[in-house]
């Protein structure tokens, strides 16, 4: 979480050129190429083009300008493959499978029968938890 290029981060360096990748997309904020190891064809990853680590840590602006691209880009990638939908993934911190230290959106096209997917596991709030939780939230977002 910089902004700041950092020398040991390979997306940084695919930005600053010293990689190379599949580029579908580049404006003064946002960078879109196809995912080297593809989980379906036409994978691609949106990053900024400075260097923060997660979704949380984005500036407001940096995220506003993927989100203005992200919808262009979904029709681009579900057009191109003939996919019939798309999943947007996003991982933040290890522990949700982040391999890649610098924040990016996954556009995963699909169609049916694809075998790809994973397994949500639907729970469900004791009494009184979910007002408990709204109420945390509501106040930890007050609280930025
Ligand atoms: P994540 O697990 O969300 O951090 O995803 C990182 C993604 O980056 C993986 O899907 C990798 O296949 C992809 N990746 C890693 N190195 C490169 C690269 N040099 N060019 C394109 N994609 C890459
Ligand atoms: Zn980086």
């Amino acid at each position: 979480m910089t902004g700041d290029a950092m020398t040991d981060c390979l997306f940084c360096k695919i930005i600053a050129g010293d990689l190379p990748c599949h580029r579908v997309y580049l404006d003064e904020n946002v960078l879109a190429f196809l995912d080297i190891g593809p989980v379906s064809s036409g994978h691609v990853l949106v990053i900024p083009n400075h260097h923060y680590e997660t979704l949380s840590d984005l500036p407001d602006e940096l995220s506003a300008a993927i989100g203005s691209v992200l919808p262009r880009l979904c029709r681009a990638v579900i057009e191109s493959v003939g996919a019939k939908g798309l999943n947007v993934l996003q991982n933040n911190g290890a522990c949700a499978g982040q391999v890649v230290n610098h924040a990016h959106f996954h556009l995963i096209p699909r169609i049916e029968d694809d075998g790809l997917g994973f397994r949500w596991r639907a729970g469900k709030y004791d009494n009184g938890e979910a007002e408990r939780l709204c109420g945390k939230i509501s106040n930890a977002l007050a609280n930025q």
